[in-house]
């Protein structure tokens, strides 16, 4: 049974075949973010199942940030920005994951939050979990609380979800492809 939050910010979603590379199906928000009806239901939908247990939402960047800040409004929560490389201006910490081809690395001010703060991260879209896996490990290094990861949509068969899941990382989607 699909929700009508699901079925909203479904039709929104435009995929777009063959970018940023041949033979990759990009999934693109951009249409949900700018319907202001289908972000405030995208954001209940996400959070509504971590209700009380997170003071934080981990925005990953760049589209992570847009869920994370509408998402703030509706629940009161804050929001911690997980950057890319060198984006921040005051002491970091730095956590490394590979991508296709290469490495990347995800961001935070080292005390930007207390010690024990729990933090739901967010984000667009999960496919094979290194980005919400990195943001995890840089949320436990700076002796931060990882409630969960939600996100708006999971791509299936890539392994993100048993990947989050095998180190203890509750993992909610609203649609999976
Ligand atoms: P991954 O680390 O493999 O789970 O990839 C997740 C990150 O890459 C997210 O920040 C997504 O925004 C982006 N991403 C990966 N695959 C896609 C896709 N097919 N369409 C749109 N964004 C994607």
């Amino acid at each position: 049974t699909v929700t009508p939050e699901a079925a909203l910010v479904d039709s929104l979603i435009a995929s777009i075949p063959d970018f940023p590379e041949h033979g990759v199906t990009f999934r693109d928000l951009t249409p949900v973010f700018a319907d202001g009806a289908a972000l405030k239901a995208l954001s209940t939908a996400l959070t509504a199942p971590f209700e009380g247990r997170f003071e934080y939402l981990g925005g990953l960047e760049a589209r992570g940030f847009l869920i994370a800040g509408a998402a703030s409004i509706v629940t009161g929560a804050g929001v911690l920005s997980v950057r890319k490389a060198g984006k921040l201006p005051r002491a970091v910490l730095s956590q490394e994951y590979s991508l296709e081809y290469g490495v990347a690395a995800l961001e935070v001010h080292v005390d930007q939050l207390p010690v024990g703060s729990r933090v739901l991260i967010v984000d667009d879209v999960l496919a094979t979990g290194g980005t919400a896996l990195a943001a995890a490990n840089l949320m436990e290094r700076a002796g931060w609380h990882v409630t969960g990861f939600a996100v708006a949509l999971e791509l299936d068969g890539l392994g993100g979800r048993a990947k989050l899941e095998d180190r203890g990382i509750e993992t909610f989607s609203l649609l999976q492809y």
